[in-house]
């Protein structure tokens, strides 16, 4: 398992972005985490391979995004599950590296039967016939008065004859303890406060769908909830130049490392980075890593 990447896990391909700094969910939490791991996602770009947890992320989350195409009354769990299969074939097409995963097809059935599971107990948690969603894996972007760009994936946006906005992510990981849920939430305000922005509406419910647990964790954020990530992601960006500048990025070692796929070269473990990129080679606009669940 290593470390999540829910925006890449469930997004489709990043649209070619304007210039200029900008972040997403993922990068913000990467650099809260660890400034060397942001590092050596967002400047060296190291790879990451896609694993049987990653892969089940970015499969699932393609069949509920598939679900909404179907007619109301066709949104069954058999439904759901029918998409497997065709889905699977069209990501592994589009992935060797998604292909590679499975080499037998046994350990393919195997996976393909952990991802029905979590199918399935997604419809313990609501009955999709019920839901039109205004809309499934939407790009927002929107700019803060600091000039910083935030942008990310929305799994699904579900807005009410009122106009209330309820944002949806899905999660096929563990939910966090309740410790953590601050953290979970962190996303989820991040997205709010985008489309508080771009729509000037603060959205009613913030809804976190742990589907193999069959949790949902809910939020209903007001303008304050949202003001706060507002200063904290300034201030964050903010030590992200001065790091940049600096050449100046510490790992922050935690329970977390046990999960980092880039040990080998992390110098808590022994490990040497690689030779920072020369300024021209660094990405500008370090938005959602290529790959993940
Ligand atoms: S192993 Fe830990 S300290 Fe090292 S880069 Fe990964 S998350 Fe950071």
């Amino acid at each position: 398992m290593a470390i999540a990447d829910p925006e890449a896990a469930s997004s489709p391909e990043e649209p070619r972005a304007p210039r200029g700094p900008a972040l997403s969910p993922s990068r913000a939490a990467d650099f809260m985490t660890c400034p060397l791991l942001y590092r050596f996602r967002v400047i060296d770009r190291l790879p990451e391979p896609p694993t049987e947890a990653t892969a089940r992320g970015t499969l699932v989350h393609a069949a509920l995004e598939r679900l909404f195409d179907l007619p109301a009354a066709a949104r069954t769990p058999a439904a759901a599950r029918d998409l497997l299969g065709p889905e699977w074939e069209r990501l592994a097409a589009d992935s060797p590296d998604l292909a590679a995963l499975f080499p037998s097809e046994s350990q393919r059935t195997d996976w393909l039967a952990s991802a029905t599971a979590i199918l399935d107990a997604y419809f313990t948690l609501e009955d999709p016939r019920r839901l039109e969603p205004a809309e499934r894996e939407c790009y927002v972007e929107t700019s803060l008065e600091s000039g910083l760009r935030l942008r990310g994936y929305i799994d699904r946006l579900d807005v009410a004859p009122s106009g209330e906005i309820r944002i949806v992510d899905y999660k096929t990981g563990k939910a966090p303890r309740e410790a953590y849920e601050a953290s979970a939430l962190f996303q989820m305000k991040f997205y709010a406060l985008v489309i508080w922005r771009l729509r000037g509406v603060v959205p009613r419910v913030l809804q976190l769908m742990y589907l193999s647990q069959a949790q949902v964790l809910r939020y209903s954020p007001d303008e304050a909830d949202l003001r706060d990530p507002e200063r904290k992601l300034t201030a964050l960006w903010t030590a992200i130049e001065r790091a940049r500048a600096a050449g100046d990025w510490r790992p922050r070692p935690s329970k977390l490392c046990s999960w980092c796929n880039h040990k080998a070269f992390c110098p808590e473990f022994g490990g040497t980075p690689p030779p920072l990129p020369a300024p021209a080679d660094v990405p500008a606009s370090p938005g959602a890593h290529p790959q993940s669940a």
